[in-house]
């Protein structure tokens, strides 16, 4: 998958609908992660450095389409001005007179905010007047909100169709990274996953089956993997209804030869709550009525064991109950692994809004190859699903695949690191030349 992208045009001067995702958490109106705002600042300086006039355009939280006066965009619009030391002023509403004068005295090099899209039910509505008016504002469109892309809206999808559409760098480089695991991982090439449930991920463990070397498994979904072994899981969070899944999964991995490694030892809780008591025990032997809430000591060090050779990891879902710190130490293991590995040039993915957030909290986001900035769009592009604000992006035309990389590396070269790009643009040159 190769989008045009926002390096593909020339931007000055020009008025851009830019859709992000800010949907960031709020507390008392401050940001408490800013992880999807700095993601996509390199797209943003990208088109400020061409002198561009932006329209900046997100949604945040669920408002249900009416105003609802604590998802309002400005502590988000604060916040990026203060990265990228810029005024982003938020309009009053996303329509409108006002905003429309707003827009129209901006100058090149200036930004503004559209407030909250989903002030107005007609975004999630996909309905075609709302798109027309968010249209009119500008003359390309640009989608760096990779978070949303599984969402067909006004915003991700209507505008789309009525300005010439083009990737974000944000969005180039998920789908590149997501798709390279689909594609062409580097081998050998193992899945982590962990988080509540099994039937969230079903259909992501197919998609893998086929193309990793082992799944290694913990959190709540283990425990429905180690009921359709036969052992009981005593209080712990099941699925009874995915046990003929489960069972499924084990027997294709077994008959592809495809490790599948579960927790041979987990930390059993009374209740899952801070405080309460919890001791280990091997994973065949959870007690009626305790809990299994993290993986213990032993299957920590045989995950990290098993991950020796990896070239090639994808994470997606928490191996334990992390919000309460006691029960936090296998994920808090896996990702100081991960991150060990990564700076040993282990292609390291991590996807799933939980599992993010761990690692974000231990501030090793960093030493990751790559964090996705999609929860929900993340697993659906892992299923091999196609997702609707992406399939409206055109690809780059195969024949300008050639002329159009060079003119993108000839543009860049000097500044930053490019190496990557030159690669690239040679490997598709010598295949338009194939
Ligand atoms: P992600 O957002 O990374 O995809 P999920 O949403 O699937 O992850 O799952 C995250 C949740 O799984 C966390 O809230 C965590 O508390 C929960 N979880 C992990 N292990 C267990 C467990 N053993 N029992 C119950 N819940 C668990
Ligand atoms: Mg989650």
């Amino acid at each position: 998958m190769d989008k045009l992208t926002v390096r593909d045009f020339d931007a000055s001067r020009k008025k851009i609908f830019l859709r992000v995702d800010f949907n960031v958490p709020l507390e008392d109106g401050k940001v408490t992660d800013d992880s999807r705002i700095r993601a996509a600042i390199p797209t943003i300086a990208h088109l400020l450095r061409q002198n561009a006039i932006i329209i900046l355009a997100s949604h945040l939280g669920r408002p249900n389409g009416k105003v609802v006066d604590s998802l309002r965009l400005r502590p988000v619009a604060e916040r990026l001005s203060g990265l990228i030391r810029v005024p982003v002023r938020v309009t009053g509403d996303a329509l409108g007179i006002g905003t429309v004068d707003a827009i129209a005295r901006l100058k090149p090099g200036q930004m503004l905010m559209l407030e909250n899209l989903r002030f107005h039910a007609a975004e999630e509505a996909n309905d075609a007047e709302f798109a027309k008016q968010l249209a009119s504002y500008a003359e390309v469109y640009v989608n760096d909100a990779f978070g949303t892309a599984h969402r067909a809206h006004a915003s991700t999808v209507g505008v789309a169709k009525l300005l010439p559409p083009y990737a974000g760098l944000l969005m180039e480089r998920e789908i590149s990274m997501l798709s390279s695991l689909l594609e062409a991982p580097e081998r050998p090439f193992f899945a982590v996953v962990g988080g509540a449930k099994v039937s969230g991920k079903i259909k992501v463990l197919e998609q893998l089956m086929e193309r990793v070397d082992g799944f290694i498994v913990g959190g709540g979904m283990a425990n429905t993997f180690l009921a359709a072994n036969g052992f009981g899981v005593g209080k712990s969070l099941l699925e009874r209804d995915r046990i003929e899944d489960a069972k499924r999964i084990l027997a294709a991995a077994e008959a592809r030869g495809v490790e599948f490694l579960l927790p041979s030892d987990v930390v059993v809780a009374k209740e899952v709550t801070r405080g309460a008591e919890h001791k280990v025990v091997p994973a065949q032997k959870i007690p009626n009525s305790w809990s299994a809430v993290d993986i213990g000591p032993a299957t920590i060090a045989q995950f990290d064991e098993a991950l020796a050779p990896a070239r090639t990891v994808l994470w997606n879902g928490p191996l334990g109950v992390f919000e309460v710190p006691t029960f936090g130490d296998g994920t808090r293991a896996m990702a100081r692994s991960l991150a060990a590995r990564a700076a040993e040039g282990v292609t390291v993915v991590v996807g799933g809004g939980d599992s993010v957030a761990a690692v974000e909290q231990l501030g090793l986001a960093e030493k990751m190859t790559h964090i996705s900035t999609g929860g929900g769009a993340s697993l659906e592009f892992l299923e091999g699903r196609e997702l609707p604000g992406i399939a409206v992006l055109p690809d780059r035309p195969e024949p300008q695949r050639k002329v159009a990389r060079s003119r993108a590396a000839r543009s860049r070269s000097g500044a930053e690191d490019h190496g990557t790009d030159n690669d690239e643009g040679a490997a598709a040159a010598a295949k338009g030349a194939a």
